[in-house]
Order: C-alpha cells, then structure tokens, then sequence
C-alpha cells in the first residue's frame, strides 16, 4: 500500500521529521508475512482456541499485517500499558491502564508488541497474563533493540534486532505521531532534544 506517498500540498508531511528511513516498508512487509509463516509452524494444532493479545497502542498496524497472514480463527484480546508520555527515550515507569477483555484460562496466547527495549513492559505483560492460566504464552515482537533487552524478558518471535536508536512509525509514535508513518525511521534529534 501506497496511498499518500505522491500527494503533495501539505505542509505537516512526516517525511520532513524523519532523518532516516531505518526499514523500509518492503521489507517490513516481507519479514511479516515470514514471522506468520514461523508462528504457524510453532502453533501446529495449538493454534486451535488462540488468543492475540497486542499491547496497545505500538503493536497496531503491526498487528493487522501480522493476523491477515496467519490462516486460522484466533481471539483478540485486548489491553494497554502505557510507559512514554509524550517524551521519546525518558522513564521507565511501565503501568497497566487497561485490564484484558477476554478469558485466557487454558488457552494458547500469543503477545504481540511493537518493540522489546528495556523489557519492563514485557514483564509486566507476561505476569499479568501467567496468573491468568493460559495453556502456553509466547510473545512476538517487531522489533528488538538487542544492545539493552534483558536476559529475563524473552520474546520467542522477533522481527528485526536494531541499534539502541528511537525510532517512529509502523505503529511506533513519539509524542503520540508518526504511527502511521509507513516505513520504520529515526526522528531529526533536534525534534527531542
Ligand atoms: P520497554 O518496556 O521494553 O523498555 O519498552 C517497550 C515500549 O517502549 C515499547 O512498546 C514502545 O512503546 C516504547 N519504546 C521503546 N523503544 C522505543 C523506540 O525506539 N521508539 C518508540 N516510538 N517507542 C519505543
Ligand atoms: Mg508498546
């Protein structure tokens, strides 16, 4: 998908923010339709009953490329953990803000979020979601920064390992913009700083 790249007019186009293009949309693409290839074959027959649970709101366009390849009937459940407000790289303050809508007991669940960085959002995720009795909880994530990821938060599927650098779009925001923004990129610093 293509939509806006060649409209012109606007004056608050994203690309005039971005410094970068870290990875690019094709790429994205063919790495997604891979990982679902990979969940498939790890799911066999458990993928009976699946439940995704996306960590809202960076796991969203993620998310919908991610489900629209795998062949089989699944739940969405949903919750969000917030940890940025508005700033890009400060605090590690990682809280639930709301509490899952759908009954995991003995059921297969499969997290799905934007990007593992200091894990604390995992963490918190994976226990929540553990005292629930899921039958088995695995966790797919986008991205990596591998530098900082702790050894304790695993996640069994990852798209890309990239440098400790802030990047935006593909669902990624800062300050709650460029999630819509199609490629992975890294911000003008003097945008944050
Ligand atoms: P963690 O709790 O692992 O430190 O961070 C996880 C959350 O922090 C991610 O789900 C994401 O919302 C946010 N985050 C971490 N690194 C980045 C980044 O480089 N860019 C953006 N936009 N968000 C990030
Ligand atoms: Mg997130």
């Amino acid at each position: 998908m293509d939509c806006y790249a060649s409209w012109g007019g606007y004056n608050d186009r994203m690309e005039r923010d971005i410094a970068y293009i870290l990875i690019a949309r094709d790429r994205i693409e063919r790495r997604v339709r891979e990982l679902a290839r990979e969940i498939s074959e790890v799911y066999g027959d458990d993928s009976q009953g699946l439940v995704i649970v996306p960590v809202l709101s960076g796991s969203i366009i993620f998310l919908a490329d991610l489900i629209r390849c795998l062949p089989f009937k699944m739940k969405i459940g949903l919750m969000t953990i917030s940890r940025y407000r508005g700033t890009s790289t400060s605090g590690g303050d990682t809280r639930l803000i709301q509490d899952l809508n759908v009954d995991i007991r003995n059921r297969h669940v499969l997290v799905v979020d934007d990007i593992l960085d200091t894990g604390n959002t995992l963490r918190l995720v994976r226990s929540q979601l553990q005292q629930r009795g899921p039958a088995s909880l695995r966790v797919c994530v986008l991205l990596r920064k591998l530098a900082k990821a702790p050894k304790d938060v695993l996640a069994e599927f990852v798209g890309f390992d990239i440098d400790d650098s802030f990047v935006v779009g593909y669902g990624l925001d800062y300050a709650d913009h460029y999630r819509n923004w199609p490629d992975i990129g890294v911000l003008r610093p003097e945008l944050y700083t």
